[in-house]
């Protein structure tokens, strides 16, 4: 099988070579290898041309379409081989009279211990519907909100489902009602915290369909401040995967999404990644948030590189990532 592998060279040999000619002996440098996820532009552009495709009319809590999406994420979650958590795919529950559901997907843990340990990765897989009339098109497609968020965590499903070295349980969920309130969140956060589960953390995935403009860091992260999570992502992915934006501080983005109900119940780590970043993107809620406007590749890139960063994650001795 083949791995991308992104050699980093961890020393100061680059350093002294720049001002010396002295040859340094290669044990002096420490190289560390990063394998990455094998996701390609090509699949993440197929998850996202169905999700935020007009025929599912914009994933409306409750609708058709959302059911449509559902059903496409719940057979892409059986082809991989990851299973439903509850008795079938769906969690269900009541978001202001609606009869809906989440979706959750598990990948159990293959070591007898640390599997009893478990890492929530989410996203919201609902949108609004309809928005405000552009040209004749009503439908708001959400291809950034949040079909580009969902095909992170789908992707991610395939990727660790098919890695399989995972130690600690892995939880895919794709969150229902999350424009009207963070409802699906609220609702899972509760039932697994009466279950009792064993959250380690949680990680959101939300808006990361086009790249940041002009950070050093691919991602940004809400709640900066209050874990290591952005210090130990970007140890795990050998590389500045995510960073601190101040506008989502500004604007408490970390309360404004499906980690924060996890964060509530459990008081562990539990943030969204996102590179939405009040710049980069004009279609918030807009009927032009479509397919057009995504870049498949970069999501791609940073799909792969959380591959090796959810694995370390999950098979860490200790809980390396903790609140502050
Ligand atoms: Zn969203």
């Amino acid at each position: 099988m083949q791995k991308n592998i992104v050699i980093i060279l961890v020393s100061i040999l680059f350093i002294n070579c720049k001002n010396t000619t002295t040859a340094q002996s290669p044990d002096m440098g420490v190289v560390e290898e990063v394998f990455l996820g094998e996701t390609k532009a090509s699949e993440v552009s197929d998850i996202i041309n169905f999700l935020a495709s007009d025929e599912l009319g914009g994933r409306d809590t409750g609708s058709e379409g959302l059911e449509k999406a559902a059903q496409f994420i719940e057979e892409e979650f059986k082809s991989y081989g990851v299973a439903p958590y509850f008795e079938t795919y769906r969690d269900p529950f009541d978001a202001n009279g609606i009869a809906t559901y989440n979706v959750v997907g598990y990948l159990k843990g293959n070591d007898e211990k640390l599997a009893k340990e478990f890492i929530v990765l989410g996203a919201h897989f609902d949108h609004i519907g309809k928005a405000k009339e552009v040209n004749g098109d009503v439908i708001a497609n959400g291809a950034n909100d949040n079909a580009a968020g969902s095909s992170a965590v789908i992707s991610l499903a395939k990727e660790l489902a098919r890695l399989k070295s995972n130690k600690r349980s892995i939880l895919f969920v794709l969150f229902e009602a999350e424009e009207v309130g963070l409802l699906g969140s609220k609702h899972l956060a509760r039932v697994l915290k009466m279950k009792k589960l064993n959250l380690y953390t949680m990680i959101n995935f939300e808006m990361i369909g086009v790249p940041l403009n002009d950070k050093s860091y691919k991602s940004y992260i809400t709640g900066y401040e209050k874990s290591n999570m952005a210090e130990k992502i970007n140890e795990y992915a050998g590389s500045e995967l995510t960073g601190y934006l101040p506008k989502a501080k500004e604007f408490q983005l970390f309360m404004r999404s499906d980690n924060y109900p996890f964060y509530e119940q459990f008081n562990v780590p539990c943030q969204t990644i996102s590179t939405f970043d009040f710049t980069n993107y004009e279609y918030y809620h807009h009927v032009d948030d479509e397919i057009s406007e995504m870049n498949f590749e970069f999501m791609s890139e940073l799909i792969n590189n959380c591959v090796p960063v959810i694995i370390k994650m999950a098979n860490t001795n200790d809980k390396e990532i903790k609140l502050n």
